[in-house]
């Protein structure tokens, strides 16, 4: 399987060289997770799966795009009226993709994905919270997990709305880490906040250092970056 991290920066203004650009996951040269920048489907996906409808995951809502392919959402939207819901999973040719809920935005769905290969597995989760317990079996065990690091602080940014109780936002890394070492060996930190731009090499150590607690290996995603599994 081949995976190649498209963009790493969260929803942010701050920006460095190769860690430029908003969410997404190319599979084997097919399967895209994550639409964060127009300019990713010059890269030709067969497919395009969504995890939220936030621009910097979902570039066709904010910008008019040429696609007539197959684009999956978590969540019917007037961006997009040809695009297919997806809740359960689906085979495609050698691939397999799960939707795994998640918990993250105030008034909308969120769905992390884990793509199948043989007997390789992967999971992206987007930007999250948390996942239920019901779902821990759809994760089982993990080549490797892509996730949020919007927050290195512990218990990230979580919000909870007065009206319905929901909460939203993102979970902080070392939770992340914690949460995913019991499914993986080894996790790839993407969606980069603020927090990582300050000194760029000290923010890649201190991300590899959080492996550490866990027995994970722990890597900061960059723009471009390929891993072969
Ligand atoms: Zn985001
Ligand atoms: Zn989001």
């Amino acid at each position: 399987m081949r995976i190649e991290i498209l963009g790493a920066r969260a929803n942010i203004l701050r920006s460095a060289p190769g860690y430029a650009r908003h969410a997404g996951v190319l599979i084997d040269r097919s399967i895209l997770l994550d639409l964060g920048e127009p300019g990713y489907l010059r890269r030709r996906p067969r497919q395009i799966f969504i995890t939220h409808l936030h621009p910097d995951h979902a570039a066709f809502l904010t910008r008019k795009i040429a696609w007539t392919g197959p684009l999956y959402v978590p969540e019917r939207t007037r961006n997009a009226p040809s695009a297919m819901l997806i809740s359960r999973p689906l085979s495609i040719g050698v691939h397999r993709v799960i939707p795994v809920p998640t918990e993250h935005a105030v008034n909308g769905r969120s769905v992390g994905y884990v793509v199948e290969r043989g007997r390789r597995r992967i999971f992206y989760s987007s930007d999250m919270i948390s996942i239920h317990r019901r779902y821990y079996r759809r994760l089982g065990r993990l080549d490797l997990v892509i996730t949020d690091g919007s927050f290195i602080r512990r218990g990230g940014l979580v919000r909870r709305d007065p009206a319905t109780g929901r909460r939203y936002g993102h979970a902080g890394i070392p939770d992340l880490v914690e949460f995913f070492s019991r499914f993986t060996r080894r996790i790839v930190v993407t969606h980069l906040g603020s927090w990582f731009y300050a000194d760029v090499a000290a923010s890649i150590r201190r991300l590899a250092a959080l492996g550490n607690d866990n027995a994970v290996a722990v890597i900061a995603g960059r723009d471009g970056m390929i891993i072969e599994l």
